[in-house]
């Protein structure tokens, strides 16, 4: 867990201006949100080839067919997830690990799942070596959540699914937020639910568009939903 810009590196200059002008500017008010973007160093989270776009205003390969997430967007979803310090979260889509970061800072805890093995080892060593200790990674269909560490205070799915998966609603506490891309393979709506008296109630935050959810409540493979 770190509070503060990561250290004087040579991208200092960059992750301010990606913080100041895509994400602040851009309506993302949240004190404890921009200072978590401050402090991850985002550029370790790329492919090397892609290190001099790390602070860019757009998504970026990280192999497998599968992407980081936009600045902005991570911004959105994290103060979406009002958290309070003393979640437990759980994250869906693991990737790169750069939003698990962006977590560890905000929350207790960040339980995140990942189904590609490859970059499920590779965040969890990176996350490791960064020092982001309280994100612990598993490799596994994450559209079923992950029951053992339920329930939690807020859950985010970074994949974009068909509709909320079931078990992950089961799986968030009374008062806990969820926020959640769903709609068609190419067009999703960002959503935001909150479960009040064990029911889950969404409200729309934008239009987005993010790589498929597979798995049993995601898409079977990129084109198909399953069952
Ligand atoms: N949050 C990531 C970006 C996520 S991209 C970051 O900060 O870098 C979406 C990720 O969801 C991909 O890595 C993809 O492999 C993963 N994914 C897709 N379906 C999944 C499933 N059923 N369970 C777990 N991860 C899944």
């Amino acid at each position: 867990m770190q509070d503060e810009d990561a250290g004087e590196d040579k991208f200092t200059g960059a992750r301010r201006a990606m913080v100041e002008e895509q994400v602040r500017k851009r309506g993302i008010a949240s004190p404890r949100v921009l200072e978590a973007l401050l402090s991850v160093p985002r550029h370790e989270f790329v492919p090397a080839e892609f290190q001099a776009d790390a602070y860019a205003d757009k998504p970026l390969p990280i192999g497998e067919g599968q992407t980081i997430s936009q600045p902005f967007m991570v911004g959105a979803m994290t103060e979406a997830l009002e958290l309070a310090g003393s979640d437990r979260v759980l994250e869906i889509g693991t990737g790169s690990g750069y939003q698990a970061a962006v977590l560890s800072g905000l929350a207790r805890e960040v339980i995140s799942v990942e189904s590609h093995t490859s970059l499920a080892l590779a965040a969890q060593e990176r996350l490791v070596r960064l020092g982001y200790a309280n994100v612990h990674v598993h490799n596994g269909d994450g559209s079923l959540g992950f029951a053992d560490a339920a329930p939690y205070g807020a859950i985010l799915i970074t994949a974009a699914a068909p509709e909320i998966p079931p078990l992950l609603a089961s799986q968030l506490c009374e008062g806990g937020r969820l926020v959640i891309p769903v709609g068609s393979q190419e067009d999703q709506e960002l959503l935001q639910a909150r479960k009040e008296s064990g029911v889950l109630h969404s409200r729309v935050l934008f239009d987005c568009r993010f790589v498929p959810l597979l798995g049993r409540y995601g898409w079977t493979r990129p084109g198909r939903k399953s069952s």
